[in-house]
């Protein structure tokens, strides 16, 4: 398959400038539907991270710290409009590199341009206020940008966390530094020029691909940056966090969880089953806001457990340009992990598997939608944050016992609550320990204008909505004595 590639991936953007890596190497990426090269790009490494900060401190000193906020709004919202009119190419090239279907990389192009727009509209709606103190005295506030932020974002939802992240970085006024996914980063290329057509000054966005190890850490250590959005696994957040700290910089870790959705026996089943099954299998269920734990009280535990299976017997999984409910995971790396998980259920029932498509090719990175039924809480399948799709059903009796369940991992992302009880609704919102609860509906991923991230290891800090642009900026109190 051709891609609609209207640049050239294998290069940097430094300064304004497209430019192969400084050591003149490249990384391959891979088509996980088919196990094919799909492109190549730059091998990025040390040296171009600290020549991409000092651009980006550049523009802070020159004509992008000059700008007003309005004038950033601007520039914002035509990027907005630019990404809209490459939804379709962009969910293309987001299909083959990530594997998602293709509706459901189109949601991510639009979303991107929604994050676009949303920070575009914001940027001049971010106030100080004023401080009634000592007599003789005004006092008020200023929200400044940070200055140097460095962006490292994962492979699984590229246009959406560059969107959250650079989006309203920008709005601030901060300068970036985008070190995308070595797995998938064509996208993060293809956004940087429309940014520069969108009239964004040279080095208010660079991006340096390059692996994680190498480019990553660089960023992540580097004195020149002034504060740091992570979003990925655990383990690799903590690196991030510690490098961080040495130089004392602000860290936003967006780290995944174990996202349950707690049915009650007055739920309306009807409209749950599509939010149940979705939020598990969505992306193939690589989300760091996946709902892959269903509590079920057993008054209907039977009851969601057949439509559960029966929408899981419906599931079929194959290439991402055929547009299934569920596409390859990222690649051959992730599918070896999350066998590992299934290998280690082998003690489970299996309630029910989704199907391959006929003719998928055979080196694709496909593992089939599991649901796996009656699993005791303690259970490692119970608690670990797979990133594949598979879903675990855990029956409970009571209100105080599904709490516990739900609370008792090591995450606190997202959750949701079924049932028609309003007062139950608002204890359970209270009693959850995660960043977000919902409702009688469940957004995985979703919600531009919604305050985003995770308590205990799903991270800490807040990207989406209004709250990121705190996050992304600095407050400073002035106190002017007059008398
Ligand atoms: P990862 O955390 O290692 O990678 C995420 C980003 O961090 C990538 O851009 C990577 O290049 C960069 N990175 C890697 N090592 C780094 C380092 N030492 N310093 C700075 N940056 C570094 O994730 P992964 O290896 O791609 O996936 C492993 C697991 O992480 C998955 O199985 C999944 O459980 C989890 N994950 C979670 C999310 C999420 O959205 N929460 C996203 C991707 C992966």
């Amino acid at each position: 398959m051709t891609l609609p590639l209207w640049f050239d991936p294998s290069l940097c953007l430094i300064g304004g400038k497209w430019l192969p890596a400084q050591n003149g190497r490249t990384l391959s990426l891979i088509n996980p539907s088919n196990n094919t090269a799909l492109a190549d790009i730059a091998h990025g490494q040390s040296g171009d991270i600290d020549t991409a900060v000092g651009a980006a401190q550049a523009a802070l000193d020159g004509a992008w710290g000059a700008m007003t906020a309005v004038e950033r709004g601007r520039i914002l919202t035509r990027l907005g409009q630019l990404v809209l009119t490459r939804v379709d190419d962009l969910a293309q090239i987001e299909a083959a590199d990530v594997g998602k279907p293709l509706t459901q990389a189109r949601a991510d192009a639009v979303a991107l341009a929604r994050y676009c727009e949303f920070y575009g509209g914001a940027a001049d709606k971010v106030m100080g206020e004023t401080i009634p103190y000592l007599d003789g005295y005004t006092v008020y506030t200023l929200r400044e940008p940070h200055g140097v932020t460095g962006h490292i974002v994962p492979w699984n939802y590229p246009m959406q966390i560059i969107g959250r992240s650079v989006g309203a970085a920008l709005a601030m006024g901060n300068a970036c530094v985008l070190k995308p996914a070595e797995e998938a980063c064509l996208t993060a290329l293809a956004f940087a020029h429309l940014a520069q057509e969108a009239g964004l000054p040279d080095g208010a966005l660079n991006v340096v691909p390059g692996l994680g190890a190498e480019a990553g850490a660089a960023l992540s250590s580097h004195p020149g940056v002034q504060h740091i959005s992570f979003t990925g696994s655990v383990s690799t957040g903590a690196l991030v966090q510690t490098a961080a700290a040495r130089n004392v910089v602000p860290v936003t870790l967006e780290l995944g969880g174990k996202s349950p959705q707690l049915v009650f026996d007055d739920a309306d089943l009807d409209a749950a089953l599509p939010f149940l099954v979705n939020a598990g299998i969505q992306n193939a269920g690589q989300t760091c806001s996946a709902s892959s734990r269903i509590l079920v009280q057993r008054g209907v535990y039977d009851a969601v457990k057949s439509r559960m299976a029966a929408a899981y017997a419906d599931l079929t999984v194959g290439p991402a340009t055929e547009d299934l409910r569920v596409g390859p995971l990222i690649s051959a790396r992730q599918k070896e992990i999350v066998e590992g998980f299934l290998a280690k259920g082998s003690d489970l029932a299996i309630a029910a598997q989704g199907r391959m498509v006929d003719g998928a090719p055979s080196d694709g990175a496909y593992v089939l939608p599991t649901l796996f039924a009656d699993v005791p809480p303690d259970h490692v399948l119970a608690r670990a944050e797979i990133f594949g799709p598979v879903q675990v059903m855990i029956p409970f009796d009571t209100e105080d016992e599904a709490i516990r369940i739900a609370n008792g991992t090591d995450y606190g992302l997202v959750a949701s609550i079924w049932t028609r009880d309003g007062a139950r609704q608002m204890r359970l919102a209270k009693k959850l320990r995660s960043g977000q609860v919902f409702i009688n509906n469940y957004g995985a991923g979703g919600g531009v204008e919604l305050p985003f991230g995770g308590i205990g290891k799903s991270g800490h800090g807040r990207e989406k909505g209004f709250e990121a642009l705190y996050g992304f900026s600095t407050l400073k109190t002035v106190a002017a004595y007059h008398g």
